[in-house]
């Protein structure tokens, strides 16, 4: 049934929408007012766990308020203003174009709390496949690519235990800049970095993501819930805020698993990540080795 809205509210849309107009902004998105979870409905959206690749029944998960949601209130509408790389049909042009809108970013408290460089991402600008990490550590933090250190290393010989080469997949991560003393991320620093990360994968267009612990599981799905219950099934995920330029790109399948950090520390969860990154395989094509 369309729902009547009050003339303030109307006039107040209408006003709004003239005023977006004035900028040259002319596509509205609609969602429901009303969503049926706490957050957005755009955050419903992305986290939709897919039922026929689920090996779990699903369970009901808490959500909270997505980092990525764009426009909340008071009107059920949701702008997407054209990136300057939307239009750049070559990815490796389009991320360099992300890369030069970052610049020597200041947003966050991070870039005077002694990081010496940004970490912004490395690999197949139009990768199949893309790891999204936490932040960088102090190797990445010096080398300015991610996952260089030791957690690196396991991260690359998990590439190749997938018959992969570190460079045929993209890595990135939450956020771009080290973290004092390798803390975990503050929510602010995640909210004010991510964007970029939503246009990188806009960009790169994976088939799946790999989110690499629970920072980076949280943070892409919205979710609050153990890694334990986070892994072994897949969600459905499209990058908030951003329009991918490709409309046969609806989003990419993500799972999760453990950080390489957490394995270094607890190796006996390997086999766990193995399961995961099999699965990852078969949704890819690429042949899993026989037991
Ligand atoms: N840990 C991460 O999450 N990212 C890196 O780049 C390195 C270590």
């Amino acid at each position: 049934m369309p729902r009547l809205l009050s003339p303030d509210l109307r006039n107040a849309l209408s006003e709004r929408i003239r005023y977006y107009r004035e900028m040259g902004i002319y596509d509205f998105y609609s969602r429901d007012a009303a969503p049926a979870f706490e957050g957005s409905a755009a955050v419903a959206d992305s986290i939709a766990p897919s039922s026929e690749h689920d090996p779990k029944s699903p369970e009901p998960m808490s959500l909270r308020k997505s980092a990525f949601a764009a426009v909340s209130s008071p009107a059920a509408f949701e702008v997407l203003t054209p990136k300057p790389e939307f239009g750049v049909a070559d990815s490796r042009k389009a991320l360099r174009i992300i890369r030069e809108d970052l610049g020597d970013c200041t947003r966050c408290r991070l870039h005077k709390q002694g990081r010496k460089q940004i970490v912004f991402g490395v690999g197949d600008p139009n990768a199949d496949l893309m790891f999204i990490g936490e932040a960088p550590g102090a190797d990445e933090d010096q080398q300015g690519e991610p996952f260089v250190g030791r957690a690196g290393q396991l991260l690359t010989n998990m590439i190749k235990a997938m018959g992969l080469e570190r460079e045929q997949v993209y890595i990135a991560n939450i956020i771009k800049c080290r973290p004092p003393n390798n803390r975990t991320p503050e929510r602010d620093e995640c909210e004010t970095c991510s964007p970029f990360l939503m246009r990188q994968i806009a960009t790169v267009k994976p088939k799946v993501i790999v989110a690499l612990g629970a920072v980076a599981a949280k943070t892409l799905l919205a979710i609050s819930d153990s890694m334990s219950n986070l892994r072994g099934r897949w969600y459905e995920f499209k990058p908030t805020g951003v329009r991918s330029n490709d409309p046969n790109w609806t989003g990419a399948k993500l799972a999760v698993t453990y950080h390489p950090a957490f394995l270094l520390r607890d190796p006996r969860q390997k086999k766990e990540a193995w399961k995961d990154l099999q699965m990852v395989m078969l949704e890819l094509g690429l042949k899993v080795p026989a037991k």
